[in-house]
């Protein structure tokens, strides 16, 4: 339960919520960051990304790698769309989960869109 004054004067609270019971923090948020001290407070400016991550190690999980695997994944699942669209082949579908952003394509001119 958060003191009164909290409340009154807008201050900002943590936005973490509890696993077990689903309720709010309602901790004081730490300068600059929406969570308290207890729910990990770091500054948006003070995340460490890309090489300057202490765990970068090869690059290929970073943000950017990832985005760009799936742009590529998307683009042949939808080239395997196009494929069985115009007859061109009778292999089976591949299973899974498809990419971010994969949409279905049901006609020549979403053909048209995705490669031209
Ligand atoms: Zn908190």
């Amino acid at each position: 339960m958060p003191l009164p004054s909290i409340k009154l004067h807008g201050a900002k609270q943590c936005t973490a919520k509890s696993k077990r019971t689903g309720l709010s923090c309602n901790n004081l948020a730490a300068y600059g960051c929406k969570t308290c001290r207890m729910h990990g407070a770091r500054k948006a400016e003070s995340i460490k990304r890309g090489e300057q991550h202490p765990n970068y190690v090869h690059g290929r999980r970073t943000l950017e790698a990832q985005a760009e695997q799936s742009a590529v994944s998307r683009k042949l699942q939808q080239l395997e769309d196009a494929m069985h669209l115009l007859g061109m082949t009778t292999a089976k579908r591949s299973r899974g989960r498809k990419a971010n952003g994969y949409c279905k394509i049901t006609s020549v001119d979403e053909i048209k869109k995705v490669i031209g």
